[in-house]
């Protein structure tokens, strides 16, 4: 037996049934907010993620599915899918449009990370990313839809936790700010994050590590917040403006000044959102500004925002009402032909049911109708409908209510209707 490679898996029905209504609920509330989908290919260049996501986080450094290809290519599969995003902005001039983007995408991302409840070296993200605009009211916007989003599928208490990591006015001297904090606790540091403190000081305060994490708590750290005000302060007033925003919207929100996240190109706007009952792996979601990232990769300034929401994880904890209703919702006929000779007419009826939105399996290699309707039960379906020749003589079918374990017989006249009543 070949078994699926470490860290992917399957997704068999019915739990594909759960997927598929959460993916057209965000289809639909995305399309509600004028987003429209971009679907951008699993394989980038290399050079691409090391360009935007950046060559200090744990993404790019130990990650990434890099390979090269036939023709001698660097090709990645991609860990997030903001970067092929903005890549395909530039690539295709949107800018020259003259209006704002605004994107969402769902699909599979990879990373090489030890697999654990919640996650996987294959996963799926939902995303949404606004392109152009840089005002408060776009971010305070994406966070209103995304509460949206979550509110639709049952989710309660959930809270979003939000920072500003500041821009380049900021950035050297918060560096500057940590470097000096670590410069006395340097002996807590292990390898990794000595590399990081090297590197990239900010990638710090993703460290995994307990200690570190412990130091990165404490009242002494600085905080990106703190230097906003006298060091940036459009940056601090953008800020400012999207939390009353938040408030006046209703979202609610935590703010929490450590949070980073572990992509180089935020600018400004961070947020996250977690949530109970996913263990260690608690994030369900994450985004943030990023108004440097299309520049970075060569096109013209533009400023954007986006967040990415982990589909395996927000799946894994689902409120129970919209998973049952997803996998119970979609209530079916099976049609059992009770000897060959009716299969014609069998298929016959089952098309007419369709085409008046019934949805009909048809059951046909079955050893009698007993077993017929054995098989109808296995897959689920609610009502049965037997037909053979004296059924067919008369005009009529025998209806079989699954559960119930009932019959009745009904014309075939107005059958639709009448099936539709009893579903
Ligand atoms: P990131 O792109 O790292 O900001 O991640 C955004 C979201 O994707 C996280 O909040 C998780 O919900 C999800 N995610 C990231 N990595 C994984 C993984 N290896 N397995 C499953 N979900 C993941």
């Amino acid at each position: 037996m070949i078994a699926s490679v470490k860290g992917t898996r399957d997704l068999l029905p019915p739990e594909t049934r759960v997927w598929n209504r959460v993916e057209a609920a965000a289809r639909e509330v995305f399309a509600l907010y004028g987003f429209d989908e971009i679907r951008t290919p699993a394989l980038e260049a290399t050079e691409l993620f090391v360009r935007s996501v950046g060559e200090s986080t744990d993404i790019v450094h130990k990650e990434m599915y890099n390979f090269t290809d036939r023709g001698g290519r660097s090709l990645t599969l991609r860990p997030e899918n903001t970067a092929g995003v903005a890549r395909a902005y530039v690539e295709h001039a949107l800018a020259q449009a003259g209006r704002p983007w605004k994107l969402y995408y769902i699909g599979q991302q990879f990373r090489y990370e030890r697999p654990q409840k919640g996650r996987y070296r294959e996963f799926r993200q939902i995303g949404a990313e606004v392109l152009g605009p840089a005002d408060a009211a776009t971010d305070a916007e994406l966070l209103v839809m995304l509460f949206d989003f979550l509110g639709r599928l049952g989710f309660t208490g959930l809270s979003v936790s939000l920072n500003s990591v500041g821009t380049e006015a900021t950035r050297p001297a918060y560096v500057e700010a940590i470097r000096s904090f670590f410069s006395s606790n340097e002996k807590t540091l292990g390898d990794d994050d000595r590399r990081r403190l090297a590197e990239n000081p900010l990638r710090v305060l993703d460290s995994k590590d307990p200690a570190v994490q412990d130091l990165v708590a404490s009242e002494n750290f600085p905080r990106m917040v703190d230097l906003l005000p006298t060091l940036d302060p459009a940056a601090d007033a953008h800020h400012r403006e999207l939390k009353a925003l938040l408030v006046a919207s209703k979202v609610p929100f935590k703010e929490n000044p450590l949070l980073v996240r572990g992509l180089d190109y935020y600018t400004r706007t961070v947020f996250e959102v977690t949530a109970a009952g996913l263990g260690a792996q608690d994030a369900i979601l994450g985004g943030g500004r990023y108004d440097k990232l299309v520049a970075d990769l060569g096109g013209p300034r533009t400023p954007g925002i986006g967040f990415a929401i982990g589909e395996d994880r927000l799946v894994d904890i689902l409120p129970e009402k919209f998973r049952k209703e997803a996998i119970e919702g979609a209530r079916r006929v099976a049609v059992i032909p009770l000897e060959r000779a009716d299969v014609g007419e069998s298929m016959t009826l089952a098309e007419s049911l369709r085409k008046d939105g019934i949805l009909v399996d048809l059951v046909t290699a079955a050893k009698g109708p007993g077993h017929g309707l054995k098989v109808a039960k296995k897959t689920g379906a609610a009502l049965a409908i037997l037909l053979g020749q004296e059924e067919r003589e008369k005009g009529i079918v025998n209806v079989k209510d699954l559960a119930r374990r009932t019959q009745e017989s009904l014309p075939r006249l107005g059958l639709a209707a009448a099936l539709r009543a009893r579903l």
